[in-house]
């Protein structure tokens, strides 16, 4: 049975709060919403509950977990030797959605880190995530609340889409402000490595620390590539059903759209994510059409930010619509279209073997 908890995002309900601090101190495992996505948790220290947290996810045990703190000074208890950068970029912006890595303390457990030496910190700022994390006291681990490789929730209903029934609870406080994931910053290397972009964009973090940050958009296919930076897998955050992309125009989306038609289930339509500003053109292209597709309306072209709120949400509702393709135009590199650049690349990767030798707990 999984408990369902409602509250509202800006005004916790202390006695929720503290009924799912229990749950966890307990060694459950409870769903919470943060800034950027919903996240699994389960106390740092409890081995029985971090184990969990892979088997429920079918998460492969060379995936890392991010830890999550209450407040950036609590890092001291768990890493060592933080760079000046730490705190440079806590400053300005922790609490929020980018996760630092920096050189684990012993006390830190193997299973959390993959094994690793680092580890991955990260202060969230979503009221019900800071009250819950007040409440443990300890640091709470957690990967988004999907199964494995599926798009990210972003609501407690994708929550539960996902993992109904097997984990103890879930923090219900609506839709997720951010959307996607945080961005991940390896700060224990000189210049720093972004390993995901995300809420937080590249060219602040620059401006910040007045260096480049190193990034290259290849995930990594192969097994050995995949353990230097884990979690680069191919494919992810993926629909069950192929994803698509084209430029981003409203002619190349009408384009690929049309092929999609033609190579798709002849029964079935395709859906689009569709920029609100392209609607009417879009629509008008399928006006005769025997099987218009189906529109996802995905905001404004070019206000990324805006476009990464609805993201996943997009991919999992066109997915329920019985679509037999997703289509998608693909966002510039700039501020948050880095991150949704990222995430649509590798939804659309075909299916391919996972890394093998150390896959599935
Ligand atoms: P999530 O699936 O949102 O929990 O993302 C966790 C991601 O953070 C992993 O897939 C890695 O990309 C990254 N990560 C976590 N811990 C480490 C670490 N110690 N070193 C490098 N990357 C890490
Ligand atoms: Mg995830």
């Amino acid at each position: 049975m999984t408990q369902v908890w409602q509250t509202s995002p800006d005004k916790p309900d202390e006695t929720i709060i503290s009924a799912a601090a229990d749950v966890l101190k307990g060694g459950g495992l409870v769903a919470f919403p943060t800034e950027t996505v919903y996240g699994l948790g389960a106390i740092l220290t409890h081995q029985g509950a971090i184990e969990r947290i892979f088997r429920v996810k079918n998460r492969p045990p060379s995936d890392p977990l991010i830890v999550h703190l209450a407040d950036p000074d609590q890092a001291r208890d768990w890493a060592q030797d933080l760079p000046k950068s730490y705190f440079v970029l806590s400053q300005q912006f922790l609490p929020g959605p980018l996760t630092l890595v920096v050189k684990k303390r012993e006390r830190v457990p193997d299973i959390v880190t993959a094994g690793r030496d680092t580890v991955a910190l990260r202060v969230p700022s979503h009221p019900v995530a800071r009250a819950l994390l007040r409440e443990t006291a300890v640091p709470v681990a957690a990967p988004s609340a999907n199964l494995f490789g599926r798009p990210s929730p972003t609501t407690a209903d994708h929550v539960l889409a996902d993992l109904r029934g097997k984990i103890e609870g879930l923090i219900d406080a609506g839709p997720t402000p951010c959307g996607v994931e945080s961005t991940v910053l390896d700060i224990t290397q000189s210049p720093p490595v972004l390993l995901r972009p995300g809420g937080v964009p590249k060219e602040r973090l620059e401006e910040v620390l007045g260096v480049p940050i190193l990034f290259s958009f290849t995930p990594s296919p192969d097994e050995a590539a995949a353990k230097r930076a884990p979690g680069r897998f191919l494919r992810h955050y993926a629909p069950s059903i192929p994803v698509l992309l084209s430029d981003g125009t409203a002619d190349a989306l009408i384009q690929i759209a049309l092929a999609a038609q033609v190579s798709g289930e002849a029964d079935k339509p395709v859906g689009l994510l569709v920029p609100d500003d392209w609607a009417a053109t879009i629509k008008e292209a399928f006006r005769s059409s025997r099987r218009p597709p189906i529109l996802y309306h995905w905001g404004q072209w070019g206000d990324w930010e805006e476009m990464a709120k609805r993201l996943f949400q997009g991919l999992r509702w066109l997915e329920r619509q019985g679509v037999s393709a997703i289509v998608a135009p693909l966002p510039n590199e700039d501020g948050m279209g880095l991150a949704l650049r990222d995430r649509l690349l590798r939804a659309s990767a075909r299916p391919s073997s996972p890394p093998s030798a150390d896959w599935g707990p």
